[in-house]
């Protein structure tokens, strides 16, 4: 063997560039679990469990499939280098093909290990996306305002996915969210519908795993105990099969809903899949167009899911490597105040916070809106800091990356790139959660009332919030009427709301003297 294919634990992808380029016969990929890599962040332990199985899962079908692995376990690896250097040794390889990382600290630091080890390292384009990373920028370059929905247009064109031949969107529209939001109340008229996840068993080598985890990352957070997701692409498929089948059909209904007690629902929950790379984004978006044409699923969630894929998703990791590693620096709301503790364990009386935390920390996952609603909404109006709210969420979620947090948090979240990827921040009070969600009721918070200690915290730290920002947000069309009705409000009832909101934020989002 001469020449070496590197993977890297998120690039186990039935369309990995470097190794559909090579031949079994003539290569040797190169598979390394660093301790160090694992040790970067905080991480989940099932999120370190899912990453680590899966490259174990790989390496073995890769190994069936004719394939020499070189694979550096985790135990006598406490780096890249260190794994790098013994394949060095034992292989000779004339050469070092590697697709491009998902992240600017991989690209820069595997770079600089094959100087440092005097070896050449050839970087292939990805395609893990549908959107090439050099065409994402030349579309976004020149523009002065990026929208999602634009963004999503093109690559509807450019897929017809979900297209009519004279060039117009099937169903006439490009978006059917209207029809997507429905409330807890209309779960519940509708009889409370739900259907089961599939039980996956870990098997050997996913405990040999979480025996490893437990021991070398016994301090993270979470718990390596019930993981129930798939670890090999066969699963993979599977999983996401039975979400088309069962689930997408009532995606789209219950897209925003949050019930305590089904943290699931109707999503697919293949964010971790596809950002592995067990799954291809081009499979998901076109199983689920079939389902649509087969009369299987509606249009409003196909359209909605397909746009979560190709919209979304790609338009997120666009914003990463057009914007720069700055952009995790970010922080026009000059958001001040550190993560408190107590994200790490979840014990607060706001039944929302603790609900989508005690989740979190068990399972590595929240959906969208428990994430941007319940605790991005807080973090925003809270004012913590965009940095800390980025290293918590690229931490906990088992389908978190740098690359895909960056736009959510820094941008969606936190909205401290001053409004470059969203129109409005994403601020709510108590009236939307009690739509959507179950937590209010047993909450010892009242929804209804907006200041005093009874109040729902999250009704004065929204005006609070429009209080300390109402120059920037008085001149933007989107939220300059919240502003306007703050400005409206007598001084004694504004003065209730800012006292309400500082006895808060000093007990439960402390700055520390
Ligand atoms: Fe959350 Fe407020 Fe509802 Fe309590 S009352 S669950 S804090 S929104």
């Amino acid at each position: 063997h001469t020449q070496t294919i590197w993977v890297l634990g998120d690039q186990l992808s039935p369309n990995n560039a470097a190794l559909t380029a090579a031949d079994p016969a003539s290569a040797v990929v190169l598979m390394i679990e660093s301790k160090a890599r694992g040790a970067l962040r905080h991480y989940h332990k099932k999120k370190l469990l899912l990453v680590y199985s899966a490259m174990r899962h790989f390496a073995n079908d890769l190994r069936q499939a004719g394939w020499t692995v070189d694979y550096h376990l985790l135990t006598d690896t406490p780096d890249f280098e260190s794994g790098l250097k013994r394949h060095l040794e034992t292989h000779h390889p004339t050469s070092i093909q590697l697709t491009e990382p998902n992240s600017f600290i991989e690209t820069t630091a595997l770079k600089k290990l094959a100087r440092k080890l005097n070896t050449d390292l050839t970087l292939l384009p990805t395609q893990q996306f549908l959107c090439p990373r050099a065409d994402f920028l030349a579309w976004a370059s020149p523009r002065k305002r990026l929208l999602m929905e634009d963004h999503y247009r093109r690559l509807r064109k450019q897929t017809c996915y979900l297209m009519q031949k004279n060039g117009e969107p099937v169903g006439g529209q490009w978006n059917f969210d209207h029809d997507n939001r429905k409330t807890f109340s209309d779960w519940h008229k509708a009889g409370r519908p739900t259907t089961p996840i599939p039980a996956l068993k870990p098997d050997t080598i996913t405990r040999e795993v979480a025996a490893l985890i437990d021991t070398e990352f016994a301090d993270n957070p979470g718990t390596t105990e019930n993981f129930s997701l798939p670890v090999d692409r066969h699963h993979a498929l599977k999983w996401l099969d039975n979400f088309i089948t069962h689930r997408l059909p009532t995606f789209g209904d219950y897209e925003d809903l949050m019930v305590s007690t089904e943290p699931v629902l109707f999503h697919s929950l293949i964010s971790p899949l596809i950002n592995l790379g067990l799954l291809t984004p081009q499979e998901c978006a076109e199983k689920a167009i079939t389902a649509y044409e087969n009369g299987h699923a509606p249009l409003p969630a196909v359209e909605g899911f397909v746009r979560q894929i190709i919209g979304w998703r790609e338009y997120i990791n666009g914003i990463y490597w057009l914007r720069g590693p700055d952009y995790a620096k970010e922080n026009a709301l000059h958001a001040h105040r550190p993560l408190p503790d107590w994200f790490y364990h979840g014990n607060v009386p706001m039944s929302c916070l603790n609900h989508v935390l005690h989740q979190v920390i068990d399972t590595g996952w929240n959906h969208h809106i428990q994430r941007l609603m319940i605790l991005g909404n807080f973090c925003l109006l809270a004012g913590i800091r965009p940095d800390q709210t980025l290293r918590w969420f690229t931490e906990m979620y088992v389908d978190a990356n740098e690359w895909v947090m960056a736009a959510n948090v820094v941008g969606m979240i936190c909205h401290a790139d001053g409004g470059l990827i969203t129109t409005k921040p994403y601020a709510a009070g108590s009236a939307y959660i009690n739509r959507m969600s179950d937590y209010c009721p047993s909450c010892q918070f009242d929804p209804k009332l907006k200041t005093g200690p009874q109040a729902c915290p999250f009704n004065y730290l929204y005006w609070n919030f429009y209080d300390q920002h109402a120059d920037r947000f008085n001149n933007n069309p989107r939220t300059s009427m919240p502003v306007k009705n703050w400005l409206k409000r007598p001084p004694k009832d504004q003065q209730a709301v800012r006292d309400s909101a500082t006895t808060f934020l000093k007990t439960w989002v402390p700055v520390p003297e």
